[in-house]
């Protein structure tokens, strides 16, 4: 290859590489403004529930994100645009100053600004545990999880049962504060920001979406873009990798060529050239994402399924959601991979709704074995012994049949803030009987059911959910042997 060609080679990548930065700002700016409006009308109770659905975007990195445009820090974002690394650029909100982020930008281009290193890395030698000990954990993770509300880590679930334990916390305190109904965020107006935005020359100006339906617009016409750019720069850094293309460029190494040609890490790179690959090893998936198939949904077929399951599982994934999908790709992990598909084509026969299984929100089963904190399984113990929510009564146990998971198939969230939600309302006739009941957060029982924006009803033994827009979910309440 002529050096001219490797030149334009590397020009296109440097120009697709800054554009990762100023599109995931494109999309965070757009998850913000979001954030500031009522989704309910989308069919969606919450921010985190959309995004996971629409966005796809893992919740933390959202968060850190979405952070960073809601910040004063102009500088910060700027220089993001010029090839900051983003992994750098979400450390300074509420970090710095905003009239301290020049000396910060500095020592970030100077290398001096570091990613807070792992806690794994500082922490105490870990035990290791199996038998009872092993299930006390997990239970006590599990109880952590539902009176934190939330999707804890591991980690997060470890100290919060450890740090609980320490403050020896009294169980009605730890209970009452999980009942509490949070108060209701307080948005302010995201500050603007000028100069140019390379994000432009591949999605157009910035603008305020006009409404939902045209914000909807405009997240797929960035998630386009950026799947694009994914794409075409896993197969053009495959290409230099292949002809060992980096040395007519003048970098020794591939990894000196990401950090100092492009300003960013060479795995990012491997990892966009991995799916490149991965996806025209695939025809069939890679046909589903021609045909609007995203990417987080083709990359968890691609993960789980075999040569010969690619298709029924690319079918699946046309016919879940994404939550929905995650869990069957962990069901399918543990080894269940064949019941798995053929439960789903047993219920996607039966519907042509997008569709969903009850059953696979069992939890985890316990690990056998473990390696934790030395002082987790006596704070494990005390926890689940500390920590006892009263049992449920009367039409309330629909709760506790559903482990309090909201079973909106688009939800999911465990609280013990959830309700029991009537099926046919008492108002209609409908029974206290638990076949009359769901389990719902509060979001989607007073945001969704309760507006009518969201139909919740009884097809035979599955439930259907129809949302605004025509989208309908049939979740199954799948045979035992599933279970
Ligand atoms: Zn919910």
């Amino acid at each position: 290859m002529r050096l001219g060609s490797a030149e334009a080679l590397l020009e296109e990548m440097v120009s697709l590489a800054r554009a990762g930065g100023a599109l995931d700002l494109r999309l965070a700016r757009l998850i913000a403004w979001f954030k500031r409006q009522d989704l309910a009308p989308l069919g969606y109770s919450s921010l985190p529930t959309f995004c996971r659905e629409r966005v796809g975007w893992g919740g933390t990195w959202q968060r850190q994100l979405v952070r960073l445009v809601e910040s004063d820090l102009k500088l910060v974002k700027r220089a993001v645009f010029h090839g900051l690394p983003m992994t750098v650029a979400i450390l300074a909100p509420g970090r710095v100053e905003p009239n301290e982020q020049a000396t910060w930008l500095m020592a970030a281009l100077r290398g001096e600004v570091r990613p807070p290193r792992s806690k794994r890395a500082a922490a105490v030698p870990k035990v290791v545990i199996h038998g009872r000990l092993a299930r006390q954990v997990h239970a006590a993770r599990d109880l952590a999880r539902l009176v934190v509300g939330w999707p804890l880590s591991v980690r997060g679930a470890d100290a919060f049962v450890l740090g609980s334990w320490r403050q020896q916390r009294p169980g009605e305190e730890i209970l009452a504060e999980a009942r509490e109904t949070p108060a209701p965020p307080d948005h302010e107006p995201v500050p603007a920001w000028g100069g140019p935005d390379p994000a432009t020359a591949l999605v157009g100006p910035w603008r305020e979406p006009v409404d939902l339906e045209d914000g909807l617009r405009l997240l797929e016409e960035v998630q386009r873009a950026r799947r694009e750019r994914k794409l075409r720069l896993g197969c053009l850094y495959a290409r230099v990798a292949r002809k060992g293309l980096h040395q007519e460029m003048g970098f020794d190494t591939l990894a000196e060529m990401a950090r100092e040609g492009l300003g960013c890490s060479v795995r990012t790179l491997e990892r966009h050239r991995k799916l490149a690959e991965q996806l025209e090893a695939n025809p069939v998936v890679g046909r589903a994402v021609e045909e609007g198939l995203d990417l987080n949904r083709a990359q968890l077929v691609l993960k789980t399924s075999q040569p010969e399951t690619t298709a029924d599982w690319v079918e699946v994934a046309q016919r879940t959601g994404v939550l929905e999908l995650q869990r069957a790709t962990r069901m399918a992990a543990r080894g269940l991979e064949e019941e798995v598909l053929a439960t789903y084509k047993w219920a996607m026969a039966q519907t042509t709704n997008t569709v969903a299984l009850r059953a696979v929100q069992e939890p985890a089963p316990a690990p056998a074995v473990m390696a934790v904190h030395p002082d987790l399984p006596q704070a494990a113990e005390w926890f689940v012994e500390t920590v006892r929510p009263e049992p449920q009564k009367g039409f309330g146990k629909v709760k506790e049949r559903d482990r309090f998971v909201c079973q909106n198939p688009e939800c999911g969230r465990r609280s013990l803030r959830a309700h029991a939600h009537h099926l046919v309302f008492r108002s209609e006739g409908g029974s206290d009987d638990e076949t009359n009941g769901v389990a719902v957060c509060s979001g989607c029982h007073l945001r969704l059911a309760h507006t009518g924006l969201v139909s919740v009803r009884r097809e035979g033994d599955a439930v259907v959910w129809t949302y605004p827009g025509g989208r309908s979910v049939t979740v199954f309440d799948v045979p035992r042997r599933f279970r």
